[in-house]
């Protein structure tokens, strides 16, 4: 196996989408053509695993979109005699799959685990799942700051989050070890689930796409209080505009303001995002600390939505993660 030089491939990445000429593209099947002859065309400067990397991320990103929006034809899954979307694997396989576990872990609360089972039973993708995780499975837990209802710590997940179908196994297997941000919720051991509820619904939304991810959910084993278990990214948006501002030519600047703002855009434009918000404040509490960088997909990304959704309740006065916790140790 060659080096993967991700910056690189991220530049690829962006360029391909920076050149769809949308007048020709108009269909999203049409746009993922593009792409993928773009990235072919692209081997004269990539190695083979960075094509084979560049061409897994784009059939990644389609599958996903297939799956949330339908308008392509299925294809019948030999396996479960299911009309599946997805092409690298079958989203019924992999409901299937974590059915079956159903009966290996429990939260211990009925509630909670009828809230992950049902998001488990709607997974359109193997990595975008929300599983219960015990506490035992995590290391080197540190805490990093204490906000005025919630603490954030750092830890390391010794089995990682859900990553790729196995098609030999029609297991669904795991990254490996994973550095995440724990957020525990003070006094979350006496609320009922709504608060879980809204964030594993608006994970399932087809456009979290524009969102931060999180894993799931553990419990702090000394005061029984939940955590949510947070996907670490490189750089909020001021850490980054800093870094690289200098380095970019108008155009890549235009080109970004546009990528962050079109993510704003895309979470807008879900109605579930905009129930219980306050006029004027879509997201709640938007701001620099609060738009993620991560540099593997060169995206940003709107992070704690769905958090911010009880500004009446016990989350109106949950601060946002503060932008240095977000970020590598390193
Ligand atoms: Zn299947």
């Amino acid at each position: 196996m060659s080096e993967i030089d991700t910056d690189k491939l991220n530049e690829i990445w962006t360029n391909g989408w920076k050149n769809v000429d949308y007048s020709k593209c108009t269909t999203m099947t049409q746009v993922f053509e593009h792409l993928r002859n773009s990235y072919l065309e692209s081997s004269q400067s990539v190695n083979e695993s960075e094509k084979a990397e560049l061409i897994n991320r784009l059939d990644s990103f389609i599958d996903r979109w297939n799956v949330d929006h339908q308008e392509n034809d299925p294809e019948l899954c030999e396996r479960c005699q299911s009309w599946a979307y997805a092409a690298q694997y079958c989203e019924h396989c992999i409901r299937h799959f974590f059915k079956k576990n159903f009966g290996k872990w429990t939260s211990g609360n009925d509630e909670i685990d009828k809230i992950i089972q049902d998001a488990q039973l709607n997974a359109s993708c193997p990595d975008m799942v929300v599983e219960w995780i015990p506490f035992s499975d995590f290391e080197e837990v540190k805490h990093k700051i204490k906000g005025h209802r919630s603490d954030i710590y750092s830890a390391t997940w010794s089995k990682g989050p859900f990553d790729k179908f196995n098609p030999e196994t029609h297991a669904v297997d795991r990254f490996g070890r994973t550095n995440v941000i724990l957020k525990k919720l003070e006094n979350s051991d006496k609320m009922d689930g709504e608060w879980f509820k809204v964030i594993t619904e608006f994970k399932l939304h087809k456009l979290s796409i524009f969102a931060t991810a999180f894993y799931g959910i553990t419990k702090d084993p000394m005061t029984q209080e939940y955590m949510i278990v947070l996907k670490q990214y490189d750089y909020n948006l001021h850490e980054y505009i800093s870094l690289k501002h200098s380095k970019f030519s108008w155009y890549e600047k235009i080109y970004r303001a546009n990528s962050v703002l079109s993510k704003i855009e895309g979470v807008n434009a879900s109605s579930w995002v905009h129930k219980n918000l306050q006029p004027g404040n879509v997201h709640g509490n938007l701001h620099p600390g609060n738009v993620l960088y991560e540099k593997k997909t060169d995206q940003f990304l709107i992070a704690d939505l769905g958090l911010y959704q009880h500004a009446e309740d016990y989350y109106e006065s949950l601060p946002f993660i503060a932008p240095e916790n977000f970020g590598c140790d390193e």
